[in-house]
């Protein structure tokens, strides 16, 4: 059984020296980040490796799909033969797993764990309570060679990946360090998950549409910054939607067919954009989408398919004849231009939309 250390300072002395010096826990999990992240961004391959383990969490609003997109895309990148990803939920408290196969047609299962005495007070030994988790699954699943790296928030164990495999021998560098990545934004992303549902005010998903609101939206923007290459050639776009003139169809049709109309147009909106894009309620009657890997002319294209799906909805069910968009398109290489200009640019352009009559698609 192999341990990955992620957060200690043992596998990164700068991390231990700091919490020395500053005596600040969260400065060492801030260095050793940084740290990852440079280890991880220095070849092409890994790099690829997080993009798809990003694209997996990209629309991750549940603890199950995050757990999902980690699963499949980890046996994947690693050559694995399992994979498993434990979470102690914390609303329940219970530890659920997720165990999939890498071979073709075999189904993954999900099961929620035997108690386990994992101790996860503030003074548990971190490294003791993954080892205990580990042992745990080994047991349940019946898998052995595993390579296990913890989920953490802050100090707190949340859970674990564990890869097995059948051949005994040592778990390659490069899937280790894959691993320790993944983990990072794994346990971000559930702890987000969970504090979201604890605190609804903070949740990162708009009710009313079901898409990803404006702070989950800056979050993963914040994400793919820090992953950003100075190498890196893809681009970002990013298309800012309006309805127009949707303060009519309240006033015409009233407030809740209102709701079911930004209810549609957002389904519209999610349905046309490619997986690894974000779609997002911003607020009100617009929305935004985060395009990644898009050239201006294909973010031109997207806005227009968005614009079409729009105009083409059957809104009849709520007497509504139809409703229409204006899209402002922004497209930028990453490594230069912030997210937030982006979205200035947008924000301009679709103001030239709607200037110019509306129902239509200005890029800047
Ligand atoms: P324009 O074409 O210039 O965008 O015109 P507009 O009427 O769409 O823009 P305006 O900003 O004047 O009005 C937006 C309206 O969206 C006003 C507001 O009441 C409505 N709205 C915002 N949020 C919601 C919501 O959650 N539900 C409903 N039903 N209406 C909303
Ligand atoms: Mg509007
Ligand atoms: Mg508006």
């Amino acid at each position: 059984m192999a341990i990955l250390v992620v957060l200690t300072g043992d596998a990164q002395p700068l991390g231990s020296v700091v919490v020395g010096l500053v005596g600040v826990v969260g400065a060492a999990a801030w260095f050793h980040r940084q740290a990852l992240v440079r280890l991880d961004t220095s070849r092409r391959t890994e790099a690829e490796s997080f993009a798809r383990i990003l694209q997996g969490l990209s629309r991750s609003v549940s603890p199950a799909t995050i757990v999902e997109a980690m699963v499949g895309d980890l046996g994947r990148v690693t050559a694995a033969d399992h994979c498993v990803v434990v979470h102690l939920e914390r609303q329940t408290g219970a530890l659920v797993a997720t165990l999939v196969s890498m071979r073709q047609g075999v189904p993954s299962t999900t099961s929620v764990l035997p108690p386990i005495d994992l101790d996860t007070s503030s003074e548990a030994d971190p490294e003791r309570v993954v080892e205990r988790l580990a042992a745990g699954v080994e047991a349940f699943f019946g898998i052995a060679n595993t390579l296990t790296v913890p989920l953490r928030h802050e100090r707190a164990v949340i859970g674990a990946i564990i890869l097995s495999r059948r051949s005994p021998e040592p778990w390659p560098a490069a899937t280790q360090r894959v691993l320790a990545g993944a983990a990072l934004e794994a346990g971000a992303a559930l702890e987000r998950v969970d504090s979201s549902r604890a605190i609804e005010a903070q949740a990162s998903t708009d009710a009313l549409t079901g898409l990803p609101n404006r702070r989950y939206f800056d979050e993963f923007c914040g994400l793919l910054g820090r992953h950003g290459r100075a190498d890196d050639e893809a681009q970002l776009g990013v298309l800012m939607v309006d309805i127009d003139w949707f303060k009519r169809v309240n006033d015409t049709y009233g407030h809740d067919v209102g709701d079911q109309v930004l209810r549609a147009v957002g389904r519209a909106i999610a349905e046309t954009v490619r997986d690894g894009d974000v779609p997002a309620r911003f607020g009100g009657e617009e929305f935004a989408v985060l395009l990644r890997h898009a050239t201006r002319q294909a973010a031109i294209e997207v806005a227009e398919r968005v614009r079409l799906a729009v105009d083409g909805l059957d809104l009849r069910e709520w007497r509504v004849p139809g409703v229409s968009v204006s899209v402002g398109v922004a497209v930028g290489a990453r490594f230069d231009q912030p997210i937030a200009d982006l979205l200035i640019q947008a924000d301009r352009a679709l103001y030239r939309a709607k200037r110019a009559g509306r129902n239509q698609v200005v890029a800047a």
